[in-house]
């Protein structure tokens, strides 16, 4: 067994490596004083000498803890998971890419007769098997291809870090974190965590992708607390995918279930009023207060008014302003009656003021405005709105952008992880 090295051994490598430090310290530093002698006012390229100088240190200080580590050898027989044997090959060399440079690692290599596959213990340990790049560089991929285009993505990587990666290869990389991460159901709040109401929202936003424009469906939830009888939001979890209905009712049921939805002291499900909404909240979260979105009610007033008089007529402003009081007051038989004494003529204006009768009267138990207010709820979704377009808008729908399917969840799993979850804790840095 030659798996870590000696205590020699190790020593030799870090007398190795403290003197090649040393070395290219002295050379940087001398390249660096010469060239800010030089031209003292622009010393941008003696920033990046400095910082290159100091990546390659840093590399040699990985490649060398990495060699520490021994190559992985495991005996000259392992057990094969078909029943046959690994036999040891030879070692062999592969390149690794860091953060600070790429690096060449020698690892003890094994094979099986029987059923040709090939074991790396050293790649399985450190978690490379399928890829080139370090832990880091993938960090900083998915991180800079979650939030902006692949090729900004690239640009700025290779600006930042030296590091220059094509922007399929960014792609690749960024997709591959979130294949990981997508349909996970979101780890859960300790049980401790009692949400006061628990608010469930959905929303869907439009993508491009190259089977045309199709709809990602986005899930929210979050808790709030009373205070001063004004609802105040708390932690808030999304999802976002292109999902039936039904699949949808089960993540949604996930996520509550996640921020402590069993519980909670009241389920509240804000929605736009699509039926499919609804129907979803029916049987995933029975007995929770429904709310129609404020927003959403009011525009059906303008709709209508609109369809009667015409755009910008004063009659129709007029009129909305009256029937947005009865809505407010959750007196929703007072609207319906404004609703069908609107003077329609013709037959889409008839139309319309039966339709949206019909809306306010199906909806009523679902625009108690007045008591919800009193009860200290939320009336409006615009949380999930607002998540729509961060969450989708902002990164699918760039110029020219054409998703697959496969890509557009793995990216939005990926982006949802970077927006919303737990982030790395920052290191101070000087202001
Ligand atoms: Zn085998």
């Amino acid at each position: 067994m030659k798996e870590a090295l000696s205590s020699e051994a190790l020593e030799a490598l870090v007398q190795r490596v403290r003197q090649d430090a040393a070395q290219e310290a002295e050379r940087v530093m001398r390249e660096a004083a010469r060239a800010l002698e030089q031209n003292p006012q622009e010393w941008e390229a003696v920033e990046k000498t400095a910082r290159d100088g100091g990546l390659r240190i840093g590399g040699s200080i990985l490649a060398a803890a990495v060699q520490a580590l021994g190559n992985g050898y495991e005996g000259s027989r392992l057990s094969c998971a078909c029943g046959g044997t690994l036999h040891y090959v030879s070692n062999r060399r592969r390149a690794v890419v860091s953060l600070v440079g790429s690096f060449q690692l020698r690892r003890a290599y094994y094979w099986c007769p029987t059923c040709k596959a090939s074991r790396v213990p050293l790649d399985v340990r450190m978690g490379i098997e399928r890829t080139d790049f370090s832990p880091g560089v993938r960090q900083a991929i998915g991180r800079l291809g979650a939030i902006g285009p692949f090729e900004q993505g690239r640009q700025i990587l290779g600006e930042l870090t030296g590091l220059w990666i094509s922007s399929r290869t960014h792609r690749l990389v960024s997709e591959s974190l979130g294949h990981a991460l997508a349909g996970k159901i979101p780890r859960p709040v300790a049980p401790s965590e009692k949400p006061e109401t628990l608010y469930l929202l959905a929303d869907g936003a439009m993508a491009p992708t190259r089977q045309g424009w199709r709809e990602v469906k986005v899930g929210v939830a979050f808790a709030a607390r009373t205070v001063n009888g004004k609802p105040v939001r708390q932690t808030t979890r999304y999802f976002a995918e292109i999902i039936d209905a039904e699949t949808f009712g089960w993540r949604w049921y996930g996520l509550a279930d996640a921020l402590g939805s069993s519980r909670a002291g009241r389920l509240v499900v804000l929605g736009d009023g699509a039926v499919w909404i609804w129907n979803l909240a029916e049987m995933h979260f029975p007995g929770a207060v429904q709310i129609v979105d404020w927003y959403h009610a009011t525009e059906h007033l303008w709709l209508v008014a609109n369809t009667v008089w015409g755009e910008k007529h004063p009659l129709s402003a007029r009129w909305v302003s009256q029937a947005t009081k009865h809505l407010a007051n959750g007196q929703i038989e007072k609207v319906v009656a404004v609703i069908e004494s609107l003077p329609a003529r013709g037959k889409i204006a008839r139309a319309t003021v039966r339709e949206t009768s019909t809306y306010f009267r199906n909806n009523a138990h679902r625009m108690r405005y007045r008591r919800f207010r009193r009860q200290g709820l939320f009336i409006g979704s615009g949380v999930v709105e607002a998540g729509c377009k961060h969450i989708v808008g902002q990164r699918l729908k760039g110029s020219g952008m054409r998703w697959s399917l496969d890509g557009i969840r793995d990216i939005l799993a990926l982006r949802l992880a970077v927006l919303y979850g737990p982030r790395p804790s920052p290191q101070k840095v000087a202001a």
